[in-house]
């Protein structure tokens, strides 16, 4: 990161001699300790600030096209660059992105076509970036690489491994496992671990487990399959990835916005009438502006011809509409077999058991 700012930080090189000093010869993952001095504290801290201050650019050129640099891991997302109600470009390194707004509609489900809309509000112009260029937002979402979490006591947990019948089991067992001990400070305690991975992974005894997991998952609460590959780099246990599976299950945060499954109604089966004026749709319209008395408006739509009609009526009530079918419609086009309408308060009342009762007064 400090190397993507070298050309805004005077001085970078002098600033930072003392730190490449450190690393000077030395091989990639070598496990050599470095001699921390205070002067090595002071240029780190030197460093930060300078980069602080290289990240604060200039206010930008506005004849220029800005960038959004975005990356996610995890447990973060990053991005780097301001945009103030601007046209910009969005670099990620998540190619399948880059095509989320050339494809169909099809293919993606509502909730992600309603984030897309939401970022279509800001640009549409997703580029591929890969991560290794992709420097300083790759460098903000790994932040949690950095620390672990601080709510598990692990002098606690060596305690607790003490009478943990599965770590037995699982050393006894030849799998591909490698044990070691570690004593933890200040005081000593042993704590097994598994370092067949090159990283240290306590052996996690039944107490502890749903606090980890609760620690790791909280962080972005990811999906099962993601929680227990971010609980499996730092911990083992047997039933890791049940647990872990049961736990997103019951998650209440997941529950409450997740959707794990989406329901599709089949297409509605609709059978087209085969006559004319055999099937028609009634709905009222108003209150509206009165004009000579009248306030409301009966439509009137034949479903085999799509001819509609417009009866202005005074009232909504049931017989005023029964009326002004009856004198509008009927007597013009004859009695239709099914009417349908939208069940207001009108056609439910007494006299909308309709055609029936009405029609047999005329
Ligand atoms: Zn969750």
């Amino acid at each position: 990161m400090l190397n993507f700012y070298r050309r805004f930080i005077p001085n970078a090189a002098e600033i930072q001699r003392i730190l490449y000093d450190l690393v000077k010869g030395k091989k990639e993952r070598d496990k050599t300790t470095i001699e921390w001095s205070e002067a090595a504290v002071q240029a780190f801290q030197t460093c930060k600030n300078s980069i602080a201050q290289a990240a604060l650019l200039a206010p930008p050129n506005s004849e220029t096209k800005l960038s959004l640099v975005v990356d996610a891991s995890n447990t973060d997302i990053a991005g780097t660059h301001f945009l103030d109600g601007r046209d910009f470009i969005i670099y990620t390194d998540h190619k399948p992105l880059t095509f989320a707004f050339k494809q169909t509609g099809e293919k993606t489900s509502p909730r992600q076509q309603r984030h897309l809309e939401f970022i279509s509000q800001f640009s549409t112009d997703i580029r591929y970036i890969s991560g290794i260029q992709n420097t300083v937002a790759d460098a903000f979402s790994r932040i949690d690489e950095i620390g672990i979490p601080s709510e598990i006591d692990y002098e606690e947990m060596a305690r607790a491994q003490t009478d943990d019948e599965e770590l037995l089991t699982l050393q006894a067992a030849n799998s591909y496992l490698v044990f070691k001990t570690i004593s933890l400070e200040p005081h000593g305690i042993p704590l097994h671990c598994d370092v067949s991975t090159g990283i240290v992974r306590p052996c996690v005894p039944k107490a502890f487990r749903t606090t980890i997991i609760n620690v790791i998952h909280s962080l972005s609460h990811s999906g099962a399959k993601a929680t227990a590959n971010a609980v499996n780099q730092r911990f083992i246990w047997t039933s890791l990835k049940k647990d872990c599976t049961e736990f997103c299950k019951w998650c209440i945060p997941c529950q409450k916005s997740k959707v794990s499954r989406h329901v599709k109604s089949p297409k509605g089966d609709f059978s087209l009438p085969s006559a004319i004026f055999s099937h028609i749709h009634l709905d009222v319209v108003g209150p509206l502006p009165p004009s000579k008395g009248y306030r409301y408006c009966l439509k009137a739509v034949d479903r085999f011809t799509r001819r509609p009609e417009v009866f202005p009526v005074i009232d909504e009530k049931a017989k005023t509409i029964a009326d002004t079918f009856y004198s509008g419609w009927i007597s013009r086009f004859g009695v239709p077999e099914v009417i349908t309408t939208d069940q207001g308060r009108n056609f439910e009342s007494d006299l909308f058991p309709f055609p029936c009762q009405i029609f047999s007064h005329y």
